[in-house]
């Protein structure tokens, strides 16, 4: 069985490994001069290769799809994959949240076990070799790279999203499934900043322990407890990029977006403390007091959508305008214009369409022999170790069934 693996970034390394593991004859085709360069630049250069908790818990942290991935984690779960990275030499440790990184903190250490896992199997890996085409005739795939044609029995397309272009993911996939008369759904960035109308003075703000919530008309549509932190062109951080997964697929000119800053307090304590700050200082200015509550470089933003005016002296504030610092304080509005640029996202959600592909083996319902596997999926996850796990668990499932059937 001569089996071609289109990509060579997570899901594609892990199914010419797999496939390779269960006997096939594998040629793995990368792009690039070396292999896995989006894993390298993952999680900061650390690489958060997946989340050590139960395949339920990954199921709850993916977006798109969870569904279509029981047998992907039945293959193989976080916990195989840990072990499979830990017997190549890698040892991993687990953080905050139940990430999973290396103990070295080096991304670079992550591809060094994928690549001692390739050599245990006499498989072809052709680098600096993009696939320009793929065409079926009969049972045999025909395959052109921009140096040669071959011919195969059998192809996991893992080429991966639409982002982080720089490290080869294209979106050549997308082209290749829809020749093959797959469909493809919107691709929307996923995990990303957004972008919006903030003065340049909040850049590099960072507010933790706050609520930011997304609403359409009354109903909250996305509420995420955290970090975030003000950017030159809008915000970004934790929350945000979850936010930014969820909302994808709405217009943001419906949504109005804002900030919690005291989410543990209720309206009632919130105006309490005012009215003690108020009392325990009644010459000092506004923005002399609001320190005790928020972070200094916020405070003018803060007050301009209060509408109370900095220099005025506690005593001075009105009922009226203590009621709106409170109202303000607790949804502070942030104007939110459109998403940061698609290349910039950690992951794309929409892909090629889960419906038109056997969960149980990755393989075309349309195509036989034709597999997919990875972010080129209709899959999408959150932060936490969960898009790598996909990755690797769809990329296995697939070798191991397009080498056994
Ligand atoms: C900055 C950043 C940080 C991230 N951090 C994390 C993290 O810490 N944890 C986590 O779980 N997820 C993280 N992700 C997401 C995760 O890295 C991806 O979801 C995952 O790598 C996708 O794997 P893949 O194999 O499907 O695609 P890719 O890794 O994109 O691999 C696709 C490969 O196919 C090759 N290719 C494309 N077209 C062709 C062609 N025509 N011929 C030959 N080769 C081709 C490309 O060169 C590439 O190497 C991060 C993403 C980014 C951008």
């Amino acid at each position: 069985m001569r089996i071609a693996v289109v990509g060579g970034g997570a899901s594609g390394i892990m199914a010419a490994y797999s496939a390779a593991e269960n006997g096939a004859e594998v040629t793995l085709f990368e792009r690039n001069e070396k292999l896995g360069k989006k894993v390298y630049i993952s999680g900061k250069g650390r690489c958060n290769v997946t989340n050590d908790s139960d395949p339920a818990v990954h199921m709850s942290n993916v977006v798109r799809n969870g569904r279509f991935l029981f047998s992907a984690y039945k293959a193989l779960s976080p916990k195989e994959l840990i072990a499979c990275i830990e017997s190549a030499g890698t040892p991993l440790k687990t953080e905050r949240g139940d990430r999973v990184f290396p103990v070295s903190d080096k991304s670079s250490d992550i591809l060094s076990a994928l690549r001692r896992l390739l050599s245990y199997y006499p498989l072809e890996i052709k680098l600096n070799e993009r696939v320009l085409s793929l065409e079926k005739k009969g049972d045999v795939f025909f395959l052109r790279t921009e140096k040669e044609g071959y011919t195969f029995d059998k192809v996991i397309l893992c080429t991966g999203g639409f982002t982080y272009q720089a490290t080869g993911s294209t979106g050549d996939g997308y082209s290749f499934a829809r020749a093959f008369g797959h469909s493809v759904t919107e691709l929307c960035p996923a995990l990303v900043g957004l972008r919006g109308d903030i003065p340049v003075e909040l850049a590099g703000l960072t507010l933790k322990n706050v609520t930011l919530s997304a609403r359409k008309g009354e109903n909250v549509i996305a509420e995420e407890f955290g970090e975030m932190l003000f950017t030159h062109s809008g915000i970004s951080g934790p929350i945000v990029l979850t936010m930014s997964s969820k909302v994808n697929r709405i217009p943001l000119s419906e949504l109005s977006f804002a900030i919690d800053l005291k989410p543990a307090i209720t309206k009632e304590t919130l105006n309490d403390r005012l009215l003690r700050e108020f009392q325990a200082a009644p010459n000092k200015a506004l923005k002399n007091i609001l320190p005790e509550l928020m972070p200094r470089s916020l405070i003018s933003f803060y007050l301009e959508k209060a509408k109370v005016a900095a220099d005025i002296p506690a005593h001075s504030v009105t009922k009226e305008d203590r009621l709106r610092l409170v109202s303000v304080m607790k949804a502070l509005p942030v104007s939110v214009l459109g998403f940061e640029a698609f290349n910039g996202a950690i992951v794309t959600s929409g892909g090629v369409s889960v419906t038109e592909i056997d969960p149980k083996d990755m393989q075309s319902k349309l195509v036989p022999g034709l597999y997919f596997a990875g972010e080129l999926l209709d899959v999408d996850a959150l932060t936490g170790g969960f898009n790598l796990q996909i990755a690797f668990s769809t990329g296995y499932l697939a070798g191991m069934r397009a080498a056994k059937s």
